[in-house]
Formats: C-alpha cells, structure tokens, sequence
C-alpha cells in the first residue's frame, strides 16, 4: 500500500468514526452537536464526498447567525472569543449580533479600531 492510500485509509476510518460519534483526539465538540450517524449512514456521507470529488478543507464555515455556508479566504468574519456565534458571513458583519460581539471584543487594540469604526 502507498503512503497516500494508507494516509487516504486513515483518514476516512477517522470520518467514518467521527461521522457515528466518535471524536478524534484533540477534538472538543458539544455533545448536542456530535453526529450520531449509523454505519451504513455514515458511508454514504462518504460515499457522496468521493463521488462529489470533493476535498473537504478547513476554510469553508457557516454562519452563525444565518446559517449561510460561506468560504473564510474570501468572505465574512470570525470572532471567536466568547459565546457564540464566532463566524460571521458577509451579510451578517452589519448585524446587530456582530456589532455587539465586536464591542466586547477582548483585545483592546481592535476594540478600538471597531468603535472608531476602522475594524475590520
Ligand atoms: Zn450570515
């Protein structure tokens, strides 16, 4: 076996345990929010990922106050410091939710750029 397949094994064993509930290490999710999939469920998640050839990344988030899915390199803004919600799609960073959170943001130099309004 190459290393890309063992790395390709590896990591789907790891989707296909997370995706029934088992967290990988390193992983802290709230337990409302574990998936609960059942083993035939959880391969066709996979299956459909494979068949969509999609490369699944780290960037692509949903708002947390519309719930749009959007893509971090290009868009919206996290704040991610208190309670939720910590991402922020483009139309959603003039909402009332980020203005809020933005005003009590825990880093003083940008809490003052924001409220001179030169942030982000
Ligand atoms: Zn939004």
């Amino acid at each position: 076996m190459s290393n890309q397949s063992e790395i390709d094994l590896l990591n789907t064993k790891e989707l296909f345990d997370f995706l029934q509930g088992e967290m990988p290490e390193g992983f802290q999710i709230p337990k409302k929010d574990i998936p609960r999939l059942t083993p035939d469920q959880a391969m066709t998640v996979i299956w459909y990922l494979g068949n969509k050839h999609w490369q699944v990344t780290d960037h692509i988030e949903r708002c947390g106050v519309c719930g749009e899915i959007y893509d971090t390199w290009g868009a919206g803004f996290c704040l991610d410091y208190g309670r939720e919600p910590y991402h922020f799609c483009d139309d959603c960073m003039s909402s009332e939710e980020f203005r809020r959170k933005a005003k009590r943001n825990p880093n003083r130099k940008e809490r003052r750029a924001f409220l001179a309004g030169e942030w982000p």
